[in-house]
């Protein structure tokens, strides 16, 4: 059973991320008069925020926001490409700022959990793998239960992801349409391009449940 779900969703991720990718590509022809450098500048401006950087940073689909130094880090052709996918990506960054801006309870939740899991994500396997170990040559269940308690705080992290990438992509979409930086077509465009990426998040986050849900059932599996 636990194999057929890992199958599941490695196909599922696997399917998303194709589909992610094709989107983007697709996008990456349509020519919009901005860079994505330019687009989140812009979009920086018009929310009054004057104190956060537009970076340039190596490699693909390493966009982000910093919260840290304030920076939005943008992958070398979102930067200097003026194209629907871009800008979709560009404002997305960017919902991450104004969201830090205005203290989005979401967000700041989400950087409150980062310490922790940052710690325990080094143990975590060690703890699980072992703890499972050690629950089944002698039943005792203390270290499966800290590891599955580690566990759950990741899955939980991925969850509260959620809401921070939907509310970012929904900043973007809707200042693209105020500031009529793309046209109707165009819009849709970016929005089809940001459902997908969310699916990614949505994909890992159940799959993390699952892994989550399994490991509870080899602690309940073997109490019964
Ligand atoms: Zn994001």
């Amino acid at each position: 059973m636990y194999y057929i779900i890992i199958i599941v969703f490695m196909g599922l991720s696997m399917i998303v991320s194709a589909r992610l990718k094709s989107k983007f590509k697709k996008y990456s022809q349509s020519p919009i008069g901005m860079t994505g450098a330019q687009v989140a500048q812009k979009m920086l401006r018009d929310n009054g925020i004057n104190d956060v950087d537009v970076i340039s940073t190596p490699g693909a689909l390493t966009d982000h926001y910093n919260p840290a130094n304030k920076t939005v880090n943008l992958s070398d052709w979102v930067y200097s490409q003026n194209t629907v996918a871009a800008a979709a990506v560009a404002a997305h960054e960017c919902g991450h700022a104004v969201q830090h801006a205005h203290a989005y309870t979401w967000l700041g939740f989400r950087s409150k959990m980062v310490p922790a899991l940052n710690i325990s994500s080094k143990i975590m396997p060690w703890l699980i793998m072992g703890g499972i170990f050690l629950f089944y040559s002698s039943g005792n269940s203390l270290i499966l239960i800290i590891g599955i308690a580690m566990f759950a705080l990741t899955t939980i992290f991925s969850f509260v992801t959620l809401p921070v990438e939907f509310d970012a992509s929904n900043r973007a979409l809707k200042w693209l349409d105020t500031a009529r930086i793309l046209n109707r077509e165009d819009h849709d465009k970016a929005k089809d391009a940001l459902k997908w990426a969310a699916m990614t998040y949505v994909v890992a986050a159940l799959a993390s449940l699952a892994q989550l849900l399994y490991y509870l059932s080899i602690l309940n599996n073997r109490r019964d």
